[in-house]
């Protein structure tokens, strides 16, 4: 069905994968008449017969609107994307992602160029994209004035939040987020291998996993947050630095003893333990930090 366009802000979108896709359908569902580029052409028929405008080339898209938005695999499919694109008085979004480093690359890039640039980071999996209440959002970084300029049409598909003005920070806090839960992962992953010769149902010990991850996470992030930015790590410390190091001996016996790899665990446990042994047994963990930054 096609969607009526008129009135809303016209803007361009540069890929459209799973996410790029979902993103197109939510402001053409709001409104926003929308130019597409895709490097597969195929892909954006659908939303052709849907009233979007597609675009023969990637330069062609940017020259259609004043806002362009981005959201391609990776930094090099990006580079080459724009490479011949010209940007002058554009407001770039790239929604890629990448890491701090790229980011900035790609703002300085850009703003050689005449362009204002946002970073930003999809909190977010394609489903939760244009559906109110999902809890998915959108980090954005870079120029304020840009963010200001487009929040209303940037907050369509996904909650926005500003963080900062440099544009590596969106990459940042997405990357903070995602490596967070890359560990609880790998802890789901072990706690799973230890029950799973026995006559414990997965199914059984899934909302056990699920309501203690929650309350340890809750607890936890804001301790480690107080402690860093008091620098005191003893103060509001319930389960110090000494009793952890030795129950870590327990949870590295019952995996010898469920024949459980401890390769997932045993990186935190060495860090946990150099940090005791450097004198440090009535902290929290919060001074791993530390021997992570050096
Ligand atoms: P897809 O793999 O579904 O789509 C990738 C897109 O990039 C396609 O449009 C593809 O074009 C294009 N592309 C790849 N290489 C090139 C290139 N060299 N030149 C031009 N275009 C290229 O990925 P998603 O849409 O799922 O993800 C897009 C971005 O969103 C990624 O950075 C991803 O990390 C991020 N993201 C995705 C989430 C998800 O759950 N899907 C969640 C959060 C972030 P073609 O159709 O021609 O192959």
């Amino acid at each position: 069905m096609r969607q009526d366009t008129t009135g809303g802000t016209p803007l361009t979108l540069l890929g459209l994968g799973a996410m790029g896709t979902a993103l197109a359908r939510a402001w053409l569902a709001a409104g926003h008449p929308l130019t597409v580029w895709n490097r597969t052409a195929a892909r954006a028929e659908p939303l052709a017969a849907e009233g979007v405008t597609v675009a023969a080339t990637a330069a062609e898209a940017v020259a259609a609107n004043g806002l362009v938005v981005v959201c391609l695999l990776d930094d090099a499919s990006v580079r080459q994307a724009l490479a011949g694109a010209d940007l002058a008085g554009r407001d770039l979004v790239n929604l890629t992602t990448g890491t701090p480093g790229q980011a900035r690359d790609l703002a300085d890039w850009a703003h050689e160029r005449g362009a204002r640039f946002n970073g930003g980071g999809v909190m977010a999996v394609p489903r939760m994209i244009g559906v109110p209440g999902s809890g998915g959002y959108v980090f954005y970084s870079g120029s304020r004035e840009l963010f200001e300029a487009h929040r209303d049409v940037l907050a369509v598909p996904a909650g926005a939040r500003y963080v900062g003005t440099d544009p590596g920070f969106a990459a940042l806090h997405d990357v903070a987020l995602l490596s967070a839960m890359t560990g609880m992962f790998a802890g789901i992953a072990h706690a799973f291998a230890l029950i799973r010769r026995e006559t414990i149902a997965p199914g059984d010990l899934a909302p056990l996993l699920a309501d203690w991850l929650g309350a340890m996470a809750a607890s936890s992030v804001h301790l480690t947050a107080a402690q860093l930015a008091s620098g005191d790590y003893v103060t509001g410390t319930g389960s110090n630095l000494a009793m952890m190091v030795a129950a870590n001996d327990t949870l590295r016996r019952t995996a010898q003893e469920q024949g459980v790899g401890a390769e997932l665990l045993q990186p935190y446990l060495t860090l946990m333990a150099r940090r005791l042994a450097d004198g440090h047994g009535a902290e929290s963990g919060t001074g791993v930090v530390d021997l992570l930054t050096g």
